[in-house]
């Protein structure tokens, strides 16, 4: 084509303006805290060929998402056409410039008639994805997706790619190819039968206008990448081989909090730089395809909170300060001034009534394409407003309080712990040291009055296999979780540390809980301070004394029964059979399913420390929203296996005047199906 215009483009359009933008962003990711993220590389290295490479979860949302596939796999092929492309502007003879395997046309080889069809089947499917886009950004106006300048201008870039490819094709074909259809080049072959009849100097020139318009789109496009949500095209890729492996949801721990505070380290996350280097990864990989706000129960209630609106504000923030970011890591780096820009995000780029209207659901991070997480960041930024600023939700003080002062959020006596197991023989670990089992009750299992129930049904079921098994009774204090959940790291730490002391003081290997929120914690956060156990969920635990035959139930449920998720049971930890093989295994239950269940279950609204505050203001209750998706299934009775998920349903059938609809936990269905007597159970 041209050796010295296109050496002149791709000196400017690649060498200079993208490597300055991308340094930039490069520099300002850098700036973050330390991410510990090179371990495991076999495994990072899977999880992105499948979710990365094999857009895996791109078709939870099907049309969108196989567009979305459509789109991605064109600009695979479209890479190597570039390549190609950029090639042939360094040669004036030769077409096939550097690339001979590829030889299209006539003395076209294999490999080249290959990639010719493939090239030209794809191009025809990224066109049908972009209508597709076009269709639901501002046909459809999808609410997930914002119809703003910068969505249609990446819609019109990209179809203007593939408009530029195949008049590139086009016009050479009709150029040089015969008059014969091209059964390699389809999309050639049709768009070159038109302009058979027009002079050389047209087809020139349109063969010209494809080749530059395609490659000036292409550069066009890789500069306007760093500064659009079209960054992800390049981000995505490291973002989800970076993601965190531990289990999911699970919180750092602050190390050294007293020392923290006397070196004047901040506790928590204030300004932006305090986000660690992978998360403002996850800010730069955003895609903006609005799945997370889409399933978070804070947004579809009408909160102030938008997971998705959250990262572009963090993100715009971050571009609008890069400069000062950049220069403020050279002046650390040479231990002078510390950084001069300094603005506090709470309030200026993410507002209190956001950081606290989420529930810690993980809905969002379930759906989001490239990983990006969000529990962390809040929690983050919570821990700075409670612990540095000491502003948090008057109701919360209530519940820090008691957990302080007497173990649990409602500050109930200690003595009144194992009230609920009266007349039930439940044995105490210090009376029995040796049980296999350590059964940490919980708070609300243990005070709750419609929670105490449960506990009772569970203690039957154990006695009636004949379980070994102990409670700590007024030993027990609450895990934290709640303190934990509500940016009260200090509380936390102090709280997991005792009960850690007290469990290995017995000796437990082996721990059942009956509240998804004591499992998570237990399990997989108390590993950070020595306590390391089997911990095993109630429902997995009888499921497991079903299948082994020890549990038979025998006397019929007739009913139709909704089993509703909890957060912390199913998408923490991912928790969905047993709890519906026991259902299952109930003579004479339904068991019917709503469309929000397993992974895409709706929170009930009691997680991230909820239980114990006034909900954000909305439009409604997200306790309401999800009793009526489960009232949808017209049951005759509503499951759960979550004390805080049976307060609020209780609480959201009360508002919708369904009080007499039963709402159990399985065990106490299953109780009910094991033992005649059973019935004190059936209650809301
Ligand atoms: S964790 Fe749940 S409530 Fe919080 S932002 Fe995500 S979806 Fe919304
Ligand atoms: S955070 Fe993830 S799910 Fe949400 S808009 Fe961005 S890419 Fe989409």
């Amino acid at each position: 084509m041209n050796p010295i215009a296109m050496a002149l483009l791709l000196t400017a359009g690649w060498g200079f303006f993208f490597a300055y933008t991308a340094r930039r962003r490069w520099l300002a990711m850098t700036a973050g805290a330390p991410a510990a993220r090179f371990d495991q590389l076999g495994r990072r290295f899977n999880l992105m060929v499948r979710f990365a490479l094999g857009q895996w979860r791109m078709p939870r949302h099907r049309l969108a998402g196989v567009a979305h596939i459509f789109i991605y796999a064109g600009a695979a092929i479209m890479l190597l056409r570039g390549a190609m492309l950029f090639a042939r502007g360094f040669t004036v003879n030769d077409p096939h410039f550097g690339f001979w395997l590829f030889t299209t046309g006539a003395d076209g080889t294999a490999l080249g008639h290959l990639y010719a069809l493939t090239k030209d089947v794809l191009v025809v499917l990224v066109l049908v994805g972009l209508a597709a886009f076009f269709y639901y950004r501002v046909l459809k106006r999808l609410d997930r997706m914002t119809l703003n300048f910068e969505g249609i201008l990446v819609l019109c870039i990209l179809t203007g790619l593939m408009l530029t490819d195949v008049l590139y094709d086009a016009a050479g074909m009709a150029q040089h190819g015969g008059a014969e259809f091209n059964p390699w080049e389809p999309l050639g072959s049709i768009f070159a039968a038109p302009l058979r009849g027009a002079s050389a100097s047209t087809l020139t020139f349109l063969h010209h206008l494809g080749f530059w318009g395609h490659v000036s789109l292409i550069l066009g496009f890789l500069n306007y990448l760093p500064h659009c949500k079209q960054f992800h095209e390049i981000t995505a890729f490291p973002n989800v081989f970076f993601q965190a492996l531990e289990p999911a949801g699970r919180l750092s721990k602050l190390e050294d909090i007293e020392g923290m505070v006397e070196r004047g380290e901040t506790l928590g996350v204030a300004r932006i730089e305090q986000f660690s280097w992978k998360s403002i990864l996850d800010m730069y990989s955003c895609t903006e395809c609005g799945r997370c706000s889409h399933s978070c129960p804070a947004n579809r209630t009408g909160k102030l909170l938008s997971p998705k609106l959250a990262t572009v504000d963090l993100r715009n923030f971050l571009y609008q300060h890069t400069s000062e970011l950049i220069a403020a890591k050279g002046k650390q780096n040479d231990d002078t001034e510390p950084a001069p820009h300094q603005v506090e995000l709470i309030g200026e780029v993410v507002k209190p009534e956001v950081l606290w209207a989420c529930t810690t659901c993980r809905a969002c991070e379930a759906e989001c394409p490239v990983f990006i997480t969000y529990v962390d960041k809040f929690i983050d930024l919570r821990r700075y407003l409670v612990q540095e600023k000491g502003e948090f939700p008057h109701d919360l003080q209530v519940a820090f309080r008691g957990l302080e002062n007497s173990g649990n959020p409602w500050g109930l006596p200690a003595e009144d712990r194992l009230a609920w197991a009266e007349g039930i023989d439940v044995p105490l670990i210090a009376d029995q040291p040796d049980a296999e089992y350590l059964w940490w009750v919980g708070c609300a299992p243990s005070y709750d009055d419609r929670a105490k129930k449960v506990s009772r049904a569970f203690a039957r079921l154990l006695n009636h296999v004949g379980v070994s098994y102990a409670v700590l009774g007024p030993e027990e204090t609450c895990n934290g979780d709640p303190a934990r959940r509500a940016g009260n790291e200090f509380l936390f730490q102090i709280m997991a540390q005792a009960n850690v002391e007290l469990l290995n003081g017995y000796k437990v290997r082996k721990i059942l809980t009956v509240c998804p929120h004591c499992y998570n914690t237990l399990a997989h956060e108390y590993p950070d301070f020595g306590g390391c156990f089997e911990v095993i969920s109630h429902t997995t635990f009888l499921a497991e004394l079903l299948r082994e035959g020890r549990l038979r139930p025998t006397n019929p449920v007739n009913r139709r029964i909704v089993y509703h998720d909890s957060c912390y049971l199913g998408r923490y930890n991912e928790i969905y059979e047993p709890p519906r093989e026991l259902l299952a295994a109930i003579p004479g239950a339904q068991l019917v399913e709503v469309e929000d269940s397993r992974d895409r279950g709706m929170c009930c609204g009691a997680g991230g420390a909820q239980m114990f505050k006034e909900e954000e203001k909305g439009e409604k209750r997200v306790n309401i929203l999800r009793t009526e998706q489960l009232l949808e299934a017209q049951p005759q009775t509503i499951a759960s296996a979550c004390p805080f998920c049976m307060r609020m349903l209780s609480d959201g059938l009360g508002m919708k005047d369904q009080d007499d609809l039963p709402l159990q936990d399985v065990a106490e269905l299953l109780w009910e199906a094991v033992h005649e007597d059973a019935a004190d159970n059936r209650h809301t």
